[in-house]
C-alpha cells in the first residue's frame, strides 16, 4: 500500500527515503512548487551539540544523503551587549553551516535528489487538506512561539558564524550573521518583541556594520517562523507526526533541522516496524526536548549581563563540549521542568491536543484532519 506523506521538507523526505530504502511506495505531496520554499537560499546551522555523535555521521548512519555543500564550523565570534568579542572554539565542529532550498548544494536539494534516486515520486503543488493513513504528517510549523527575520544577500566576507547576544537586537533570542561560498543571512533571532521586528532587524544590521564589518549585496528581506513544543503525543490516529508539525524543535535557540530530520526517519521506521511511534520518539529524542525547554526557560531571564556571563563561560572551554553539557538531561533540569513549563509555554492553542480529533484544525496541531 502506497505510503503518503505531507511536506517535502527534511522531516517528510527523511521519512520518505528510510521508506523508500525499505521497499515501500511512498508519494510526497509538496503545497510549494520546488523544495524547501519556504527558506530560498537561506544559511542555517546544523547543530552539533545536542549529542555526542556528529551530526554529519549520524545522517550517514541513518542512511540519509549528506551530498550537501557544508562548512565544519570550529570556532566562531560572539559579541556580548556592549560589543565586546569572544572567540568561541571546539576541537570538533561546533556546527555546520548548510544552505536551504531549492539551490545547488542545498540539504533539501539533497535530500530530494535522495529520495528521487529511491523511486519517491514528490508531487509539488500538492497542497493537501486531509490525508489517510498510512502517511506520514510533516508539514512545519503550526505557531510562531520565535521569529526569525532579516536579509540574504551575496558578499565576500569571510566565512563562519557570529552571534550577538542583546535583548535590544534580538529579545530573549540573539542575532546571527552567516557567510558560507559568496552568500550571507543576517537574522534577528526573536522570542519576543514580535511586533517590533523592523526595529529590531535594523539594529541587527547596523550593530553587525560596526562590530563585523557585514557588507551586504543585492540584499533580500527573508524570515520565517518556528514552533517547538513537547507533544502528548505525535500519533495523529495511525499517523506519526514529524518534525516541527510535532513541534520537536530546539527550544532554547530554535535549531529544528536534525530533530525534524531524526524524527522524520523514527516516524517511518514505526510505520516499516509496526512500532509505537510515541515510544520511539520519547526514548530518542524526548530527553533533550524538555531540556531544551528548561534551557530556554533559563536563558529568557538571563538578560544582558547573564547572556555575557553566559558568552564569557562557552569562551573560556571547548565551546561544543560546553554547550553538550547544558543539554545532557540530569536530575537538576528534571526538578527546574515545572518552573520552566509555567514560564515557557507554545503558542499553540492546546499542548496536549490530540490533532485527529480536533476541530479547532491549524491551531492544535494538524493541518490535516483524518476524518
Ligand atoms: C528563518 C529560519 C531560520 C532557521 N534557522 C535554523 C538553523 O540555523 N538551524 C536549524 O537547525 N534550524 C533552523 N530553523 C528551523 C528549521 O528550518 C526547521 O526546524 C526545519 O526546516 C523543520 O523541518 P520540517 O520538515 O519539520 O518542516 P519544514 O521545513 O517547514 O517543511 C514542511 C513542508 O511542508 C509543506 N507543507 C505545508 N503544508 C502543507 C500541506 N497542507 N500539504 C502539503 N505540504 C505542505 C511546506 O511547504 C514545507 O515545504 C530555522 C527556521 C527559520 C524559519
Amino acid at each position: 500500500m502506497t505510503i503518503q506523506i505531507a511536506g517535502a521538507g527534511p522531516a517528510g523526505l527523511a521519512a520518505a527515503i528510510t521508506l523508500a530504502r525499505a521497499g515501500r511506495e511512498v508519494v510526497v505531496h509538496e503545497a510549494r512548487r520546488e523544495v524547501g520554499y519556504r527558506f530560498g537560499r537561506d544559511l542555517q546551522g546544523l547543530e552539533n551539540w545536542t549529542v555526542g555523535q556528529d551530526v554529519i555521521a549520524e545522517l550517514e548512519a541513518l542512511g540519509l544523503s549528506t551530498a550537501f555543500a557544508k562548512l565544519a564550523c570550529t570556532r566562531g565570534t560572539v559579541y556580548d551587549a556592549q560589543g565586546r568579542a569572544r572567540l568561541v572554539e571546539s576541537k570538533a565542529p561546533i556546527l555546520y553551516l548548510v544552505e536551504r532550498g531549492p539551490g545547488p548544494g542545498s540539504l533539501d536539494t539533497a535530500l530530494l535528489a535522495q529520495a528521487l534516486a529511491l523511486g519517491v515520486t514528490v508531487r509539488f503543488g500538492s497542497r493537501l487538506e486531509r490525508l489517510e493513513a498510512p502517511a506520514v504528517l510533516a508539514a512545519g510549523p503550526k505557531a510562531a512561539d520565535v521569529i526569525a527575520v532579516g536579509y540574504h544577500f551575496d558578499t565576500a566576507m569571510p566565512e563562519g558564524f557570529r552571534v550577538i547576544c542583546d535583548d535590544a537586537l534580538a529579545p530573549q533570542g540573539y542575532a546571527y550573521l552567516l557567510v558560507m561560498r559568496g552568500k550571507g543571512t543576517v537574522k534577528s533571532c526573536m522570542f519576543s518583541g514580535f511586533k517590533s521586528e523592523q526595529v529590531y532587524v535594523e539594529r541587527t544590521v547596523e550593530a553587525f556594520r560596526r562590530l563585523a564589518g557585514l557588507e551586504m549585496r543585492d540584499a533580500r528581506p527573508h524570515g520565517g517562523i518556528g514552533n517547538f513544543r513537547v507533544p502528548a503525543s505525535a500519533q495523529a490516529g495511525e499517523r506519526p507526526v514529524a518534525g516541527e508539525e510535532a513541534g520537536f524543535q530546539d527550544a532554547l535557540w530554535g535549531f529544528g533541522m536534525r530533530f525534524a530530520m531524526r524524527s522524520g526517519v523514527l516516524a517511518a521506521r514505526a510505520l516499516i516496524e509496526g512500532k509505537d511511534y510515541d515510544a520511539l520518539w520519547r526514548r530518542e529524542l524526548e530527553p533533550w526536548l524538555r531540556t531544551s525547554i528548561v534551557n530556554r526557560a533559563l536563558y529568557g531571564v538571563l538578560g544582558n549581563r547573564g547572556y555575557a556571563w553566559f558568552l564569557r563561560r562557552a569562551a573560556s572551554a571547548d565551546a561544543r563540549e560546553f554547550l553538550r553539557r547544558h543539554y545532557r538531561p540530569s536530575w537538576l533540569k528534571r526538578a527546574l521542568e515545572p518552573w520552566a513549563r509555567r514560564r515557557y509555554r507554545s503558542r499553540r492553542a492546546d499542548a496536549s491536543c490530540d490533532p485527529v480529533d480536533c476541530s479547532c484544525i491549524c491551531r492544535c496541531g494538524g493541518i490535516l484532519s483524518a476524518e
